[in-house]
């Protein structure tokens, strides 16, 4: 939950009166609340109801009809002006660092989180410490602005560890597999949620992007996807991706879903939004979504041995 006292604060020293709010999907649903309690303190609300999946996906309608838009749950990718940021921290139990400590080989390991843990990362530090372990924290980075923070797109504070074991405390496989395609480290998926950890493997998604590869090779057209979000426009990439085949052309989308993607009915896209789609939602689109590096294989201007996991730098 964030603090509505210091939002108050914040609001204040910015003179702002109206006031638009809005949060990812799984926590909009405290966007009501926060609206009575700002109401409540004098503020005009409005709720974005958009669908918002990161700080690249910032609601600027809303923004532009309001003094300033606070979006939750995550930190800025952009300079995007008149946005304030509120975290979302999320606790969990660290007693999963004292577990992974056995299973490292080495006496330094690199620690990532995500940006609702990132106020457990000096305590983690503190338990690999006290055990021998030099921790790696890499500092903040354009995108990613908290020290040891990755994101789905950005795995650079994985990267700069150097380390050749890297301790992801977080939920979910997306991001170790992404790390580990990243950097070629050694990952463990330490969850503070649930107390699991897990080695990732980043194999069997390589073989599933080397099947969409051979199998968008037949495609007559490419739809190279540009986003018209904030923090997830790639129009230069999709430029140069156009400049390798003259039978793609851009497609200029907002969301990203499988009945677009039907309606216009390319036989393969590649995607310039966010890097997650591709991924994350291949099962549910109608035809093969390519990472601009796979369509470089495809193109032949760049071996599947040099494979890299698709993040916005
Ligand atoms: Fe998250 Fe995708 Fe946005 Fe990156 S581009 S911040 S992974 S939603």
């Amino acid at each position: 939950m964030i603090s509505v006292p210091d939002l108050h604060r914040r609001l204040t020293a910015l003179n702002c009166r109206t006031v638009a709010i809005q949060a990812p999907e799984g926590l909009k649903r405290f966007l009501p609340r926060l609206a009575d309690e700002l109401y409540h303190l004098g503020y005009d609300v409005i709720i974005s109801g958009d669908p918002c999946y990161g700080a690249c996906d910032l609601d600027l309608d809303a923004r532009d009809q309001a003094d300033i838009l606070v979006h939750i749950g995550h930190t800025p990718v952009d300079g995007t002006e008149r946005v304030i940021y509120e975290i979302w921290p999320v606790d969990g139990d660290l007693s999963v660092i004292n577990e992974v400590i056995p299973r490292l080989t080495g006496k330094e390991a690199g620690l990532v989180t995500t940006v609702q843990h990132i106020h457990l990362l000096s305590q983690a530090a503190s338990l690999l410490l006290g055990e021998g372990i030099k921790p790696i924290i890499a500092g903040p980075s354009p995108r990613t602005p908290c020290r040891g923070q990755v994101l789905g797109c950005s795995f650079e504070a994985a990267r700069r560890t150097g380390a050749q074991e890297i301790i992801f405390l977080g939920t979910g496989l997306f991001h170790p597999i992404g790390i580990k395609l990243a950097t070629g480290a050694r990952v463990f998926a330490c969850d503070p949620v649930t107390g699991n950890i897990e080695e990732p493997d980043s194999d069997r998604l390589l073989r599933v992007r080397f099947g969409l590869i051979q199998k968008a090779k037949g495609a007559d057209s490419y739809g190279i996807i540009v986003s018209s979000k904030t923090g997830q426009c790639r129009s230069q990439l999709a430029d140069r991706l156009c400049s390798l085949s003259d039978k793609a052309y851009r497609v200029v989308l907002g969301e990203v879903t499988p009945d677009q993607l039907l309606n216009l009915g390319f036989p393969c896209y590649v995607n310039t939004a966010c890097p997650r789609l591709a991924y994350d939602d291949q099962v549910r689109f109608p035809a093969p979504v390519l990472t601009p590096g796979e369509f470089e294989i495809l193109c032949g201007v760049r071996d599947f041995d040099h494979y890299e996991v698709d993040e916005i730098i």
